[in-house]
């Protein structure tokens, strides 16, 4: 468990799982960098726990997005309750009275209940979520965090409708942000990033290992090629099998780059590893004029800002970013994108319809439609000027809405 910053006056403490690899890390890492450089007093406690308690978040992961077995609520409850129980009592002579929690995402919601007693304020950030969970599902789980539900001061969602039947006494509307300082974001020049490039492995003539992360290709990403990138986690629920899925009736000269953080490295995401296999089984089934144009990535993340670094690079170096996510929370991936004006082809699910408007700033497709989607990408690789069209709004949406000025504000709010 790592600690919260010292010094004086209110602390504003997050607490979540990983320092790494996901939307809620690439936050908490902006948010404390800014508390820190104003004199704001914050703290980001990074919960360690053994391998099954993940399992049994990540199937709650799945259950808030309306997908897997409601088994494992009653098959995992022991192992959840039992490890923040313990993970409480560390904390126990960390946090003050003074404090105030933001428990990030279900994995720490349980300890809203130890939190209320000590008398600390205690916030739940819930960064996904779906609303087309059947009714049996939502149930179960609104029961299963009945008390803890009950014990927040409010909840902070992006989307209300996500929490539709829970009892808690107040909802709060917080979007997510990116920072445009931040390594992630910064501005590029062409040289700097055909240097990130080359250090991640893409212009090799065969896969490669290096301290950037692995890559599996048969060839390099041509100078000139367009490039089609999806950034994600080696989760189901991203739609990765989905783009692999239509690589071969893409426009012949677009190279597909599905890059994701490694995941070996990401410990609380129990099924990332599995996940990379499937898309390398995929990858190697193609046929090997279609394998040529495809390239996975697993990025290292030991160092988070070259690993941010990198991320940016490829996105900067897109012609055309897909998300192809069966569900999503908010997907910073897409503000991420969209930020560097490039022109997204995502899904109409979760938080992706918030950000883009079809055809205005974005184009969207349904979850699973193939020829969409196909129709979708191949039109903006052939149409420059649709893709600077959508690109220059897509920046200019997330200026407006979704830089991390406005999300230090929303947080302050909780200090008051
Ligand atoms: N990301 C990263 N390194 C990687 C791959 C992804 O920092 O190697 C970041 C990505 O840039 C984004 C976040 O992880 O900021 C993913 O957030 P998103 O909301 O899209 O999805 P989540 O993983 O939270 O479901």
């Amino acid at each position: 468990m790592s600690k919260p910053g010292e010094g004086v006056g209110r602390r504003l403490i997050h607490i979540n799982t990983s320092d790494r690899g996901g939307g809620v890390a690439e936050i908490l890492n902006n948010v404390t960098r800014h508390d820190e450089s104003r004199d704001f007093q914050s703290g980001w406690i990074v919960v360690d726990a053994p391998d099954d308690f993940y399992t049994v978040t990540k199937g709650l992961h799945h259950l808030f997005h309306g997908y897997g077995d409601t088994a494992v609520l009653s098959e995992g409850a022991r192992i959840y309750r039992d490890v923040l129980h313990e993970v409480s009592r560390l904390l126990e002579s960390e946090i003050r009275q003074d404090d105030i929690l933001v428990l990030h995402d279900p994995q720490t919601l349980g300890l809203a209940v130890w939190a209320a007693q000590r008398g600390v304020p205690v916030y739940w950030h819930c960064h996904i979520g779906t609303i087309r969970s059947p009714a049996h599902v939502t149930d179960a789980l609104w029961d299963f965090f009945a008390h803890d539900l009950r014990a927040v001061d409010a909840a902070l969602v992006t989307e209300p409708r996500f929490l539709q039947g829970a009892q808690i006494s107040r909802v709060l509307i917080v979007h997510p942000a990116i920072d445009p300082d931040a390594p992630k974001n910064v501005p590029l020049d062409t040289a700097d990033v055909a240097e990130y490039l080359q250090t991640i492995g893409t212009n090799a003539t065969t896969s490669t290992v290096g301290p950037a992360g692995r890559v599996w290709q048969d060839g390099p990403v041509p100078v000139d090629a367009p490039v089609v990138p999806q950034v994600s986690r080696w989760d189901p629920l991203k739609g990765i099998r989905d783009v692999l899925r239509v690589v071969e009736r893409l426009d012949s000269r677009a190279h597909v780059v599905v890059a994701g953080p490694d995941p070996a490295e990401v410990l609380d995401d129990p099924e990332g590893v599995d996940q990379l296999n499937e898309a390398l089984q995929q990858l190697r089934a193609l046929p090997a004029q279609v394998r040529g144009r495809v390239h996975l990535i697993a990025l290292s993340a030991q160092d988070r800002d070259l690993n941010a670094l990198r991320v940016n690079a490829l996105q900067r170096r897109a012609d055309v970013i897909v998300q192809r996510s069966v569900e999503e929370g908010f997907g910073l991936t897409v503000t991420e994108a969209m930020f560097k004006a490039k022109p997204v082809v995502a899904t109409r699910t979760g938080g992706i319809p918030r950000q883009i408007e079809d055809r205005f700033n974005g184009l969207l497709v349904e979850p699973g439609d193939d020829e969409a989607f196909i129709v979708a990408v191949n039109e903006l690789v052939t149409d420059a000027k649709l893709r600077a069209e959508l690109g220059a709004a897509a920046e200019s949406s997330v200026r407006k809405g979704y830089l991390i000025d406005r999300l230090i504000r929303d947080y302050d709010l909780l200090r008051k």
